[in-house]
């Protein structure tokens, strides 16, 4: 585990109470409560709410080992285990985000029996997972405070499978216009462009993996305005866009 790059997503969600956001759900964006809440955390992060620890570099995706593996039935399986502590309830919120992926995709979230490589889904107060596979029991955090929500279950399971944040990915520029006064000075690392391999795919405005229009703002101002249009809404946390869906059935060649 040591040697391993190890890149974690963090997304903090207590920002809110869920009394809010049950009855707000088209108000709500993702990096709203991120933001909120994740100034106790203590770990360098970059983009935001991708953690890096400082001994270890960002998983770099060689020979697609940080891609999870097709199956000769065509389909690419993702054991995973679930912690007892959640509920029957976040259990079908969980499965039911699960769902989406297997009825429009190839991959299929299984129950791990003795595979090496598997998703350990457990609450560890945020909501963070890794970018893609890294081997052996990964952690994908979805704490019961505020995580426990179908989109926002689809955005970490996503991350899980590879994709980064669509703010960052290479071309973001053509599309987006990043308010650099707006943005915490502490936090405009978090607006780094990637090398993203973006799968001959358009820029998506409506990606699950999108952020907000205030995210990391510091006086409250847009810091990612859409262009030309700058009233295009961003950053949702619905479902899986169409575009996020054809990302993973070219990726994984569904
Ligand atoms: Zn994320």
């Amino acid at each position: 585990m040591e040697s391993r790059a190890s890149l974690y997503i963090l997304v903090l969600l207590l920002g809110f109470s869920q009394a809010f956001y049950l009855t707000q759900p088209e108000e709500e964006d993702i990096t709203t409560r991120i933001l909120s809440t994740n100034k106790g955390f203590s770990e360098p992060l970059l983009e935001g709410d991708i953690h890096v620890k400082r001994s270890r570099t960002a998983v770099i995706c060689t020979n697609n080992n940080c891609y999870w593996k097709k199956s000769p039935n065509g389909l690419v399986e993702v054991p995973y285990i679930l912690s007892s502590a959640f509920s029957s309830s976040d259990k079908t919120v969980i499965s039911n985000a699960m769902s989406s992926f297997h009825n429009k995709t190839c991959i299929r979230f299984i129950s791990r029996t003795n595979q090496t490589d598997y998703l350990s889904i457990k609450s560890n107060g945020a909501c963070y997972s890794d970018v893609g596979k890294s081997g052996g029991a990964q952690v994908v955090s979805l704490s019961q405070l505020g995580c426990i929500y179908y989109g926002v279950v689809q955005h970490e399971l996503n991350h899980a499978l590879g994709f980064y944040h669509e703010h960052v990915r290479s071309d973001r520029d053509n599309y987006v216009t990043i308010k650099w006064n707006n943005i915490d000075p502490t936090m405009t690392s978090n607006f780094n462009l990637k090398n993203t391999n973006n799968l001959n795919t358009p820029y998506d405005y409506s990606s699950v993996m999108h952020y907000g229009r205030t995210a990391f703002s510091i006086n409250g101002l847009d810091t990612i305005t859409p262009i030309p249009d700058p009233s295009v809404k961003i950053g949702q946390r619905q479902e899986l866009s169409n575009i996020d869906v054809r990302r993973i059935n070219t990726l994984y060649k569904c």
